[in-house]
Parts: structure tokens; C-alpha cells; sequence
């Protein structure tokens, strides 16, 4: 009796022991946390896609992009996150100084991510590209005016430019950029003669710099192309034709090109999915979802030969700043400081 009772004890035991482990060890496998600054109908599809074909289950947790830094530095080793997907070279590299990533190594992202758009370490990769250049009244400004952002502080310029406040990192990245290749006294003396050409005092995101020249308060912005691609599809009839109203310019052709910059993605400091982590950003850069990816946000592809879409292809083609992107956050501190400086707000 003893004996038998011993056994199936020991049976039930064991037999409890095999089916836990192999299926806490499956389901572990078969996981990995997001958190994403993009917003779920810009990247739900890509997760679905790479569910179906791995096996892999993402949870996903959206926020703002500056949330969810903050979350992951207050969360510390206790965060599920596995994945940081955010915008900006210049926020990429505030999450590496603030220690919530990890360097990986990867043959499928070193060799598919160009140089210039990741993380020299391996912190971080961009997995779309985005261009910031000049947007302009079409009825009252003609192409041949504008040749760079250096001349939207000429005189002829003045009372001219709307563009959002030096708060937004997007700006920041682009005095970065300028830092880096004209040094901080031009780039300073720049920004103070541009801020003199304000048309009003910087608000509201780059959308509103678009309704602002359609509505003639000022006649050239600098915005990121993708919040034009984004009022020219939408649904919005008032949008659409505040759109209709701007034609894009794409300064500094004849030397350094128009800045660029990147949204991407990195492996956080604590995953417990390191490698499903790396398998998703993997995924991320494949040519399929890059052309994906970059089609519904109106963004260019990293990956060199996957085709832009026709709305972009409308634009034209164009030289962009081949700066490393890196540059962009080790100079944001700097750019920062320099814009408050110059006044800019
Ligand atoms: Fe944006």
C-alpha cells in the first residue's frame, strides 16, 4: 500500500514535473514585450505578420515616446520589456545614455540597417527613415527662392518661416545635424537670425506649420514629410486641401543634403526574450515589412532597394545628409542649449 501509494506519488510528481516544464518553458519562448511610441494601427500588421510566421506572441504597450522612457528608467530590471520601439536618432541614443538598452549583435541588421542609420554599438537600429525639408506656399513662393535651410535666415526671409519650438527633438536633430558639419558658432549665429525670422512665436506640431502656410500666415515650414503624406490621404477635406496648398523643397542638394532621420528600435537592457527581441527587429528590416512599414507611415525604407510609395516617389527623389545618426544625440545637449541661446522657443 505504502509502496504503491509511493509510486503514484512519485508518478504524479514527476509526470506534474515533465508537463510543467516543457510547457512554462514553451510559452516563455514564445513571447516578447513591446513598447512601442508608434501607434497600434502603424504597427499591429507587422506584429500580426511576425506572430503568424514565428510563433512568437507579441504583447504590445503603446505611449508616448517620452513616457515610455521614463517608464522603462522608473521600471528598471523589473520591466517586461523586452523591445524599445521609438522615433528620433537624437531619443535612440537618450535610452542608450539612460542605460535602458542593450547592445546586440546581429549579421541580419548589420548587413540589411546602411551604417549611418544605427547605433555604432549595436544599441540601437532605425527601421524607417524620415526627411525633414522645406514645405511652401505654392502661390506665393517660387522654388527657385529656396536653396537651403542656411538661407531661410537671409533677410528676404524675414517675417516668412513658421516652425515648431526647440522642445521638439525633431528640431533639435536638425541644429544637431548643423552643428556637426558647420560647427556651433555658425550654426548659433544661423539660429539667431532665423528665430529674427519667425513669422510668430513656435507652436503647435509640424501639421500646424503646414495649415499655418496654407493659410498664409507664414510662407515656408520645416516639417517631416510624412505629416504631409498623412493630410494628403486622410480624410479630413480641410487638411487635404491645406496639403493642396504646399509643394515640398529639398534644401542643401548642392552639398551635405536634407536631413534625415529615423524611427527605430532596440533591445532593452533586461529582456527576458533577448533573442525573440532580436528576431522581431530582424523581422522589422526584412524587405517585405520595410516596404510595409514605411508605405503606411508615409516614411522612406532603411533597407536599400525596397520601393517608397507613389506618393512619396511623387516628391522625387533626393540627397539626403549622410551624417551618422549617432552624431544627431551626442549633439543633442549642445543643440539644446544652443536654440535657447538664440531664442529660439
Ligand atoms: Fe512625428
Amino acid at each position: 500500500m505504502f509502496i504503491k501509494r509511493f509510486t503514484l506519488g512519485l508518478l504524479l510528481t514527476s509526470s506534474l514535473l515533465l508537463a510543467s516544464i516543457p510547457v512554462a518553458q514553451a510559452a516563455d519562448d514564445k513571447l516578447v514585450h513591446l513598447y512601442s511610441a508608434r501607434n497600434e494601427a502603424l504597427i499591429k500588421p507587422v506584429l500580426d505578420k511576425f506572430t503568424e510566421q514565428t510563433g512568437i506572441e507579441v504583447k504590445l504597450i503603446t505611449s508616448k515616446a517620452d513616457a515610455l522612457l521614463k517608464r522603462l528608467q522608473t521600471e528598471g530590471r523589473n520591466s517586461p520589456a523586452d523591445v524599445l520601439l521609438t522615433t528620433d536618432a537624437g531619443r535612440l541614443h537618450r535610452a542608450r545614455e539612460a542605460g535602458v538598452l542593450q547592445p546586440i549583435q546581429s549579421d541580419v541588421l548589420a548587413k540589411a540597417v546602411p551604417e549611418s542609420y544605427r547605433d555604432e554599438d549595436g544599441y540601437w537600429y532605425g527601421l524607417s527613415l524620415r526627411a525633414r525639408p522645406i514645405v511652401y506656399a505654392k502661390d506665393r513662393v517660387k522654388p527657385e527662392q529656396l536653396s537651403t535651410y542656411e538661407a531661410l535666415a537671409e533677410p528676404a526671409m524675414k517675417g516668412r518661416v513658421c516652425i515648431r519650438s526647440s522642445n521638439n527633438i525633431y528640431n533639435q536633430s536638425l541644429v544637431a545635424s548643423m552643428i556637426s558639419t558647420r560647427g556651433e558658432a555658425a550654426t548659433e549665429a544661423w539660429a539667431k537670425d532665423l528665430v529674427k525670422n519667425f513669422a510668430r512665436p513656435p507652436r503647435g506640431g509640424d501639421r500646424d506649420q503646414i495649415k499655418a502656410v496654407a493659410a498664409g500666415q507664414c510662407d515656408v515650414a520645416v516639417v517631416n514629410t510624412y505629416y504631409l503624406g498623412v493630410m494628403l490621404s486622410g480624410n479630413d477635406a480641410d487638411e487635404r486641401a491645406a496639403a493642396e496648398k504646399v509643394a515640398i523643397f529639398w534644401p542643401n542638394q548642392d552639398d551635405r543634403g536634407t536631413h534625415v532621420n529615423v524611427s527605430g528600435a532596440g533591445v532593452t537592457a533586461h529582456a527576458r526574450h533577448r533573442e525573440n527581441a532580436i528576431k522581431l527587429i530582424e523581422f522589422m528590416a526584412s524587405p517585405e515589412v520595410q516596404s510595409w512599414y514605411a508605405r503606411v507611415n508615409h516614411e522612406y525604407p532603411v533597407v536599400d532597394g525596397v520601393e517608397s510609395s507613389e506618393l512619396l516617389k511623387n516628391w522625387g527623389e533626393f540627397k539626403a545628409d549622410n551624417i551618422n545618426l549617432t552624431e544627431l544625440g551626442r549633439l543633442n545637449a549642445d543643440a539644446l542649449r544652443l536654440m535657447d541661446r538664440a531664442g529660439w522657443r
